[in-house]
């Protein structure tokens, strides 16, 4: 694995408004390729270990139960700095402060309902890919 690839979450809200083909298309129209995809509900043990860094964080319990509310997509993508292009068309985590023209400065206004999760290094992406796909 290397920074060609990143795992990428379009979460609850994302999908329960009927925005999958949007933010795919995100995507696809950088030039990014898309690998791998499926439609899964995430089991709170999943979550727990998915977002293991944030356990002790104020927001984590919030965190688990938004993430396993719902159906959510998950997908390896795949393209030149995949990591840095999908964290950069996802814009700023806070949806308040993500920059207009971003998948989260268009789509969404509260920081736990982002709309999206991209990998944040190669470790990650390859612990998250292990995670959701192996
Ligand atoms: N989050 C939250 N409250 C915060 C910060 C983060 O609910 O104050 C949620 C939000 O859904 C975010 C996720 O926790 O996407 C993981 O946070 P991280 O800092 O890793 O942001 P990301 O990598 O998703 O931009």
């Amino acid at each position: 694995m290397s920074n060609k690839h990143t795992f990428v979450m379009i979460k609850p809200d994302g999908v329960e408004r009927g925005d999958v083909g949007n933010i795919i298309s995100r995507f696809e129209n950088k030039g990014l390729e898309l690998q791998n995809m499926k439609l899964m509900h995430i089991s709170r043990d999943l979550a727990k270990k998915h977002y293991q860094e944030h356990k002790e964080k104020p927001f984590f319990n919030e965190l688990i139960d938004y993430i396993t509310s719902g159906p959510v997509i998950v997908m390896i993508w795949e393209g030149e700095n995949a990591i840095s292009a999908v964290r950069f068309l996802m814009g700023a985590t806070d949806p308040q402060k993500a920059e207009p023209g971003s998948i989260r400065g268009d789509m969404a206004l509260s920081i736990t309902k982002n709309i999206v999760h991209g990998s944040d290094s190669e470790e990650s992406a390859q612990r998250e890919i292990n995670l959701f796909f192996k």
